[in-house]
């Protein structure tokens, strides 16, 4: 990795909270950064360095986040901007592209790079088996950033396709009734009862999973805590005196 003069913007995610789930790659990322930005809860995660400077913000403003981000590169820092988890997955890459699109023409030329992290669905579906082991998809339930009838829409469409699904930011105190509408969506298009999995704080010491019927979950099952996850009609449970396993076998017989 670069140790030159030259700035440099790198988007790391820190996965789901587990510190071994921190990839070495985003580890050396973080000792070689001069300034760190990020979600205040995010940056509590990073460990204290006399050489990084911390920039914490609020949620929600992203996209000043990202100019801040830039502007310190632009000025030779070597910058980290952490995102939770995959920093591709709902979190600050795009909005960092974003900056760069409608910002200045100089931060076209910046050394900026993505690096990998643990995505809370993927750190779920190992707790419990391999539910996403066939097609899937990624949902944000949060109508922040779109409108409520395309988050309908899209849960009818992957209902009808049949894939199993990861719901992320699925109920906040702010908006406590989407969840409540998701779940209603589902159950009326989802056939069968197949189950859904609520995975909290996934990977840290109080992490909780439960596996419940789909027809038989309420809304306050979730929080900004849990990412939802929801079989196929292909998903199977294998129950054993321990915990079950919940898995998508690889095929769809034709
Ligand atoms: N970039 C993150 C997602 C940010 S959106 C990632 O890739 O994981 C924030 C949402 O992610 C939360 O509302 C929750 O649904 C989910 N999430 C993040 N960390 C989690 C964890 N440890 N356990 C359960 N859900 C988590």
């Amino acid at each position: 990795m670069s140790t030159s003069e030259q700035g440099w913007v790198q988007i790391v995610g820190i996965g789901p909270g587990d510190e071994a789930l921190v990839t070495p790659q985003v580890q050396a990322a973080l000792a070689e950064a001069t300034d760190a930005v990020g979600y205040i809860p995010y940056m509590e995660r990073v460990a204290a360095n006399p050489n990084l400077t911390l920039h914490s913000s609020d949620n929600r403003v992203e996209i000043d986040r990202s100019r801040h981000a830039l502007e310190m590169a632009s000025e030779g820092k070597r910058v980290v901007v952490v995102s939770s988890g995959d920093p591709g997955v709902f979190a600050m890459a795009a909005a960092v592209f974003e900056a760069v699109e409608h910002g200045e023409a100089a931060w076209r030329d910046l050394d900026i790079r993505v690096l990998p992290g643990i995505t809370a669905m993927l750190a779920a579906s190992a707790a419990c088996g391999a539910p996403l082991g066939h097609d899937f998809c990624a949902i944000n339930l949060s109508d922040n950033l779109k409108p409520w009838e395309l988050i309908d829409k899209r849960l009818r469409l992957a209902a009808e396709a049949d894939f199993a699904m990861a719901f992320y930011n699925p109920r906040s105190k702010s908006r406590p009734e989407g969840f409540e509408k998701a779940l209603k969506t589902l159950k009326d298009t989802c056939s069968d009862n197949r189950p859904m999995i609520f995975a909290r704080n996934v990977s840290r010491p109080d992490q909780t999973i439960k596996i419940v019927p789909l027809q038989d979950t309420t809304p306050d099952m979730a929080d900004m805590r849990t990412v939802v996850l929801l079989g196929s009609s292909q998903t199977r449970i294998i129950t054993r005196d321990g915990a079950p396993i919940v898995y998508t076998p690889r095929s769809v017989a034709g």
